[in-house]
Parts: C-alpha cells; structure tokens; sequence
C-alpha cells in the first residue's frame, strides 16, 4: 500500500450484524435460525408480510440492541420507536423494512482501535435495530444469473445496523474495526461471527479531491479489506490521470474481487420513512436502562488489560488474544494448567493462530482444545519438546485434535538435549560447512545460520539454545587453535 500514502483517505462504514444470539425473528414467532434450511420454511404471515398481520417486538432483540450501543459507548434515547422504510425489491415482502430513524438504540458512541501502536478513535454515528430482508438466491454470480429466487426465511431475523463516522483512514483500520465490533458482539453473547453471513458490510470511501463512493455487499472481514484496497487503487488511478471520481455505488464482486458501478446517484434515495403505526414506541426507563447495563460483562479492552495484569503476558499478545472471545476463553483456560502463562500466550498467538490460519480454520471448527494446549506448552516448558516442534505439531492437533503427549511419544518428537548427540551433530556441521564456518569465525551472526544446519540434521528436535552454546564453544576452540583458515 505504499504507493497509496500520504492520499487523505476517509472511509466510514455501515455494518449489519445478526443479533443470532436469539431464537425467534424481530417481529415473529419463527424460527432464527435459517441457515441450511429448505427455503421458505421458517415463514408465517407476519414475517410474510401478508395483509392485516401485525408485528410484536421481541423484547429479548430490543435487550440485546441496547446492550450492543452501551457498550459501544453511545447515548440511548428516552425512547425506541419504529419506522417503516419504504422500499421495492423481491426481498422485502412488505414493500417496506421496519428500521428505525429517529430514537435508535443508540447514537454518538465511539470505539477505539489500536492502529500502529496507537489509539484511534472512530465515532459511531448511530446503532438501530431493524429486520433482515429475505435472501435472494443466484445462479452463479449476480450478473449472469438467468433468474433471481427468494427465500424468505431469512425476513424478519433481527439486525442491528452500527454506522460509523468516516474516521477511518486505511482500508486496513476497517478490517480492524470489523474485527473489534465482532469481538465487542460476540464478549456480549449476541452475536456469533463464525456463522456465514452473520456481519455484511457497506463501505463508503473518498479520497482527497474525489467524490464519495459507496461499495456495497461485502460480506465478511476479511473482504473489507480487499474491497476496499481496490476501490482506492481505482480511485488514485483515475485522479492520475485527470478523470474526476463521481458519486456512485458500487458493488463488491467476491469472485472477481473487483468493484462493479451500480448506480450513479444524483442524490440521496428517498424512503419516505414515517412511524411504524402497528408498534408502540417503547420507553426506555432507568430501571430497564440498569438491568440491561448489569448484564453487560467485561468487554475486550477491559480484558485485555485484566489479560496483561493478571498473568503477565505482554500488551501485543493480550491486544490478539481478545480480538477473538473463543480465543481468550482457550488463553484462560489453559492458563488454569499451565505454570507459564507468557509462554502459553506465545504459543497461542504465534503458534496456534498460523496453524488455524494455514487451515483456515476457525478456531470453534477446529479440534483443539484448551487441554491439549496447556498440555503442549507444559511440555515446552519442561523442555520435553522445542517451541520449533510445538508449532510444527499445533498444524496437525488442530485438524486431529489428538493428545500432543502422545504424538510426542509415538512419533519420538522430543526435544534432543543429550550433549553428545548435539555435539556429534555440531561436529558434522562444522565438518560439511566449511565456508558458514569461515565466515561465523569472522562474524558471529552467521552462528545462527549454523544452528539452523544442526536443527535441520536433528529434524527440528535440538535445543535452539543448547546448540548455539555447542557451537559457539566448537567455535572458540577452533579460534584458540589458530585454524582459522581451517581446511584451506
Ligand atoms: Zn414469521
Ligand atoms: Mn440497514
């Protein structure tokens, strides 16, 4: 991204997660839960938007949407009332979405994300609370699909909407706000990120000296980025030569992974909102206001700092432990196991994360368990096995889920510490390398190039530490002997 710095670059986003912590849709007795059902199944007249029904809220969404704008630090209204946004498409039923406009749940609340060793503030303009539309079904992709279907189980699942102030200033910073707002969600029990098209995204962005450009469907996290980082590419280069950025939405193609122009907006959509009149507005008393707060447990920054005092870890494992709540639950309750918390939370952030990655796993997918991790790092600890074998090793348990100890054992991966063979290994090193030595005689970082020679020979298995110290003795000695020009 280097050739896109020093462009002003201001990027806001609006994010739609499930609240999919809940069992029933937002207006409806129907079931929440739609994923891999046959489609049109979990369906009834309200959710169907069929004439003369009539919608009840669900009390535990309104519960959950305030708890997600408290902890998103916004300001609640003395009320939440409900509108109709008014709207034609195939997945809206009713020709309109019941959202909120004025009285969200929430408004000016404000998260902070650490963006290069430092806190950056991004407002939140608003959180509400509104349903989901149902789900249009393609043929391949959107634009050569002969025929659109619609399913509707998925009309009616509550959303909350989170609206950012364009305070972002990299695609990067949006991938983290998304992975903070996930980790925020999932720390409250209402939402589980894990579950496909749980959090979509729309993105606006603009660069110095262009119009704002909205890109709309991405669908995860990790395309936010992507989208993003294209979008601003297209952008610079139409500015370079001359060409001016209009106002449009665009459209993120997943398969593509490039924008696609929609619309050309003249101005904004009109709605038409107006007061849903089949829904009373609901009174948020001090009383309720208290009772939803009390629920609201530690969040990740509070963690994070409880994470670093409490077991003496350092702020840059603590920061990627709580990005993810499964991931600081495991931390913890390997911790309970394990005498060395520092190197458990090394081992979970450098070892266990690449090994979940290399998989794209994660890590409610995969099989290990906070157990085997403990048991792992005890095990490096004790000096059974080394850190270089524990990482080797986590690839295969998170896939197996088997008992590290007893890989260990049937496999014979324990650590090499016998000085003699380490020492056989150093001789045969020294023997075969006869230039490294040359070099490391004159220039002790090339010790290290050696130590990787000698790991290699014990497959991995010696002590990085114990063979540093051979070598630097072999070293000494040869120098002592005056043969530096050893074998010439
Ligand atoms: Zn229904
Ligand atoms: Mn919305």
């Amino acid at each position: 991204m280097t050739s896109l710095e020093g462009l002003d670059v201001r990027i806001g986003l609006e994010v739609h997660c499930q609240l999919t912590s809940l069992k029933t849709k937002l207006f409806c007795r129907c079931p929440a839960d739609y994923r891999g059902k046959p489609p049109n199944t979990h369906v009834c007249p309200i959710c169907l938007g069929l004439p003369g029904t009539l919608p009840t809220v669900n009390r535990r969404a309104v519960e959950a949407a305030l708890k997600v704008a408290l902890a998103l630090n916004c300001k609640l209204p003395s009320r939440v009332v409900f509108y109709r946004k008014n709207y034609f498409y195939p997945d809206l039923p009713k020709n309109f979405q019941i959202s909120q406009y004025d009285y969200p749940v929430g408004v000016d609340g404000e998260v902070y994300l650490e963006v290069e060793g430092e806190a950056r503030r991004v407002r939140v303009r608003r959180v509400h609370l509104e349903e989901d539309p149902g789900r249009l079904v393609y043929k391949g992709g959107i634009t050569e699909s002969p025929f659109t279907l619609v399913d509707y189980n998925r009309a009616g699942v509550a959303l909350i909407e989170v609206v950012t102030e364009p305070d972002l200033r990299a695609p990067r910073e949006a991938r983290l706000f998304l992975q903070k707002l996930r980790s925020i969600l999932e720390h409250l029990a209402v939402f589980d990120g894990s579950l496909e098209g749980a959090m979509r995204c729309d993105a606006n962005i603009s660069v110095a000296g262009g119009a704002r450009i909205e890109v709309k469907n991405i669908s995860s996290f990790k395309e936010v980025e992507r989208a993003l980082s294209f979008e601003l590419m297209r952008q610079r280069n139409l500015l370079k030569i001359g060409r001016r950025v209009e106002r449009e939405t665009r459209c993120w193609d997943e398969v593509r992974k490039v924008t696609v122009s929609l619309r050309v907006k003249e101005e904004e959509e009109d709605y038409r909102y107006f007061p849903e009149p089949n829904l009373v507005p609901i009174d948020l008393t001090a009383e309720l206001i208290d009772a939803v707060k009390r629920e609201i447990p530690e969040l990740p920054d509070a963690r994070k700092a409880r994470l670093v005092k409490q077991y003496g870890i350092g702020e840059d494992e603590a920061a990627v432990l709580v990005t993810s709540k499964a991931l600081a639950d495991l931390f913890e309750e390997a911790s309970a196991r394990c005498r060395d918390p520092d190197l458990l939370a090394k081992l979970v952030v450098h070892g266990l994360l690449g090994a979940l990655n290399y998989h794209g796993l994660d890590l409610r997918e995969s099989k290990i368990t906070p157990a085997h991790v403990a048991e792992l790092a005890s095990m490096v600890e004790g000096g059974v096995v080394t850190e270089k074998t524990a990482k080797y090793l986590l690839r295969e348990l998170v896939v197996t889920g088997e008992a590290p100890s007893q890989v260990v054992a049937t496999r014979g991966l324990e650590r090499v510490a016998d000085r003699a063979v380490l020492e056989e290994a150093v001789e045969r090193v020294v023997d075969e390398e006869r230039e490294d030595v040359k070099a490391a005689l004159k220039d002790e970082r090339v010790i290290h190039h050696l130590v990787g020679h000698v790991l290699k020979l014990t497959k991995m298995k010696a002590d990085p530490k114990l063979v540093y110290e051979a070598l630097k003795a072999r070293l000494e000695a040869l120098k002592a002997e005056g043969l530096e020009g050893a074998g010439g």
